[in-house]
């Protein structure tokens, strides 16, 4: 471990990086190599590579056994999953959801040319403000997508009781919580579906994939045909429909991770608490908490910093850690509604969105998963308690 003791020790100051090889937010964990190959052998063997292959259906079954749910349909990517669920429910006009996720959220509705109205975000949570939603209802209104941001579960109870009294359709992206549960009932069960991503920085990835998971057979019947260009055996397509179908290799590569599952959480969760450790005591610096009553994967560690206490902004500890190569991120800076399209379609959405605005300032994501090691952590800590410790501003920057 390379101890920072002086100011110039730091690398923005031209000291050594802490680490030589960069460290990301999102690198892929990586389950059993060689029954990852096995399953990729057996694939090219059965010469069965896409279209509702053995991996496929297992994946499926898999899924929905673990999460307890009806139907799982496993798709290309979490992005395409969205615009089937949203295009299977009949959503049009306008969809309430957070601007603070990521811009796939938003793009799923847009890119149906149904508008993405902007609700704001409960602090303490991340999620959905259930209290902002009905002053954006309208008449062309129709139907809510929650985001169970880092694996936090939104205000389910209450988005369900405001959708039912407004007859609207929820839905939830639950991309961050595989694995995590509401009152004791896993993520998956809520709404009339959910939507899981497997892409490669997810904690358990696919290289690139997705899931839809519901207990509405119709629903889920619908789905299938959409995924598929809407056909129903040989020769016979029944409906409109697109290519949202998960490749073999994907589903070999999600088994094997499922498989990992149980480890991947329990590595996540051990950092979580060597960060908390680590980070505990630093003056305006504060770790999102998890809920230990229920299941947590853990995927994210999540840092909020108060500039009035560390007098060091969020960038600006950013842009230390990069050239520390401590890849950290700014994650859903600056929100979906200061990003194109919608920043000019709706160029003063920020007035009704002051909790997005401030925590999208504040918001700093670190490194976790397989790849990082608890010395790797003990390190971060050291240099973000380092530099606050030594109040490093943007003036001591450019004095130095
Ligand atoms: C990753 C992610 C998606 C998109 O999933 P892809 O599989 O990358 O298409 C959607 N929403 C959220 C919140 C995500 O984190």
């Amino acid at each position: 471990m390379i101890k920072k003791t002086y100011v110039k020790d730091l690398a923005i100051f031209g000291g050594i990086p802490a680490f030589d090889e960069k460290l990301y937010v999102g690198r892929p964990n990586i389950g059993n190599r060689d029954r990852l190959l096995e399953r990729i052998n057996d694939m090219l063997d059965r010469r069965w590579l896409s279209n509702n292959g053995a991996f496929v259906q297992e994946f499926e079954q898999r899924v929905a056994d673990y999460l307890g749910v009806k139907h799982c349909i496993a798709v290309c990517n979490g992005t395409i999953a969205l615009e089937l669920v949203i295009r299977a429910l009949e959503l049009k006009g306008e969809v309430i959801v957070p601007s603070f996720t990521f811009i796939a959220t938003a793009h799923a509705l847009q890119w149906q040319e149904i508008t993405p109205v902007f609700c704001d975000i409960d602090p303490k949570t991340h999620t959905l403000n259930p209290w902002r939603i009905e002053s954006l209802i309208t008449p062309r209104t129709t139907g809510i997508i929650g985001v169970h941001v880092w694996g936090q579960p939104c205000d389910i109870d209450n988005l369900r009781e405001i959708a039912d009294k407004h007859h609207l359709k929820l839905m939830f992206d639950a991309s961050h919580a595989f694995g995590c549960s509401h009152n004791g009932r896993m993520i998956g069960n809520f709404g009339s579906a959910e939507v899981f991503s497997f892409h490669a920085t997810k904690f358990i990835n696919s290289f690139e994939g997705g899931v839809i998971v519901t207990n509405d057979d119709e629903l889920n019947q619908k789905i299938r045909l959409m995924k598929n260009f809407g056909f129903s055996g040989f020769d016979n397509v029944i409906y409109l429909g697109t290519n949202g179908k998960m490749p073999e290799v994907s589903a070999a590569m999600g088994l094997t991770s499922l498989e990992s599952l149980e480890e991947f959480i329990k590595v996540n969760q051990h950092n979580y608490k060597c960060y908390q450790e680590g980070l505990a005591g630093i003056p305006g610096v504060s770790l999102f908490p998890m809920d230990v009553s229920e299941k947590r994967n853990c995927q994210y560690v999540v840092l909020e910093i108060d500039e009035s206490q560390t007098m060091v902004n969020r960038d600006l500890l950013v842009k230390i850690l990069h050239s520390e190569n401590v890849i950290a991120r700014r994650y859903f800076y600056p929100g979906c509604h200061r990003m194109e399209p919608y920043r000019s379609y709706f160029p003063h959405a920020g007035l009704l969105l002051p909790e997005t605005e401030k925590l999208s300032q504040k918001v700093l994501i670190l490194p976790t998963g397989t790849s990082v090691s608890e010395t790797d952590i003990s390190q971060i800590c050291q240099i973000i308690q380092f530099v606050v410790k030594n109040q490093i501003t943007n003036s001591k920057l450019s004095i130095n």
